[in-house]
């Protein structure tokens, strides 16, 4: 996709270089091991809040953290750890040109900001603009800790959308989705997260999800997560005239290696549905197909009128 250069004006906060990463950063996939002990006791009451608890939920089931990912909000149970204090570096220059990625991430974000800015302002909407958040390792959110192993995520308490760039080699090479749009369309996903947000539509299913079985709630999960993926595929058609040839490709490759039952297959070598909190594979391609072919957000209705 050939987006323009980020708009410098920009929210972008960089946690990066703030201390170590504590729980090895990247590579030989052992990163995960001590942090899915300390979440365990998140894991089975992962929805009496939808959130940090869920995608550490699916770091378990898939054992390797792996998902683009989840809103979240969260009790605050985790204290931050001494190498993630506070957020740095207001320079949106120096965060977004620190690597390829760092680019390629601010790009698709200050792109998405404005066109969803411009979809709001049609429909005589006030729109709030998100913050990119980068962070190595571990960092901190609003939502609690963040680390590298959940995947990128949305946090609607703060607003921001929590990246560690590290993601973006891990859907090239382990789940076999190169490309820029793949990258693209991971921030325009957890942009989909932020606009659920602005319209309520999260605070109803978190409700929702409040009175549910776990199996309605995991099905709720799934619709949230589905929108999200359409909202992707809005921005993108959209900005119809910045795709390549191959970018629908790519974008489908990726929406097809991180379908839950996909990662099932992969990771425990059976499918178990009612867990699914992301949706199929097929579900995944379709509907981000869905907002690539109608632009249309309101075409998104993976509720089906049902909230
Ligand atoms: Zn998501």
């Amino acid at each position: 996709m050939r987006l323009d250069d980020y708009d410098p004006n920009i929210n972008v906060e960089d946690q990066r270089g703030q201390g170590g990463s504590g729980f090895g950063g990247f590579g030989g996939g052992g990163g995960g091991g001590g942090l899915l002990f300390a979440f365990l006791p998140f894991i089975f009451n992962r929805f009496g809040c939808l959130g940090v608890a869920v995608v550490v939920g699916l770091f378990f089931l898939f054992s390797g953290g792996l998902q683009f990912a989840d809103t979240g909000s969260t009790g605050g149970s985790r204290a931050p750890t001494e190498a993630s204090r506070t957020a740095g570096g207001s320079d949106v220059r120096s965060s977004c040109n620190l690597d390829a990625s760092s680019k390629v991430a601010c790009n698709a974000f200050s792109s998405a900001d404005k066109t969803w800015a411009a979809i709001f302002q049609q429909q005589g909407q006030h729109f709030v603009a998100p913050k990119l958040v980068f962070y190595g390792g571990n960092g901190q959110s609003g939502c609690g800790a963040a680390q590298s192993a959940m995947g990128p995520f949305y946090c609607p308490n703060d607003q921001g959308i929590y990246l560690d760039t590290s993601f973006f080699q891990e859907l090239s090479q382990r789940f076999g989705a190169p490309g820029d749009f793949a990258q693209d369309y991971v921030i325009a996903h957890e942009f989909g997260h932020h606009i659920q947000n602005l319209m309520g539509t999260s605070d109803k299913v978190t409700r929702l999800q409040r009175s549910s079985s776990e199996a309605d709630g995991n099905r709720l999960s799934v619709m949230l997560e589905l929108q999200a993926d359409c909202y992707a595929g809005v921005w993108a058609a959209q900005n119809r005239d910045r795709l390549d040839p191959g970018d629908l490709q790519e974008g489908m490759t990726a929406a097809h290696a991180i379908g839950d039952d996909t990662l099932q297959r992969e990771t425990q070598g059976r499918v178990v549905e009612a867990s699914f909190t992301h949706g199929t594979s097929q579900q995944r391609m379709s509907w981000l197909k869905r907002g690539m072919d109608s632009g249309d957000y309101r075409q998104c209705d993976t509720f089906a009128g049902a909230i």
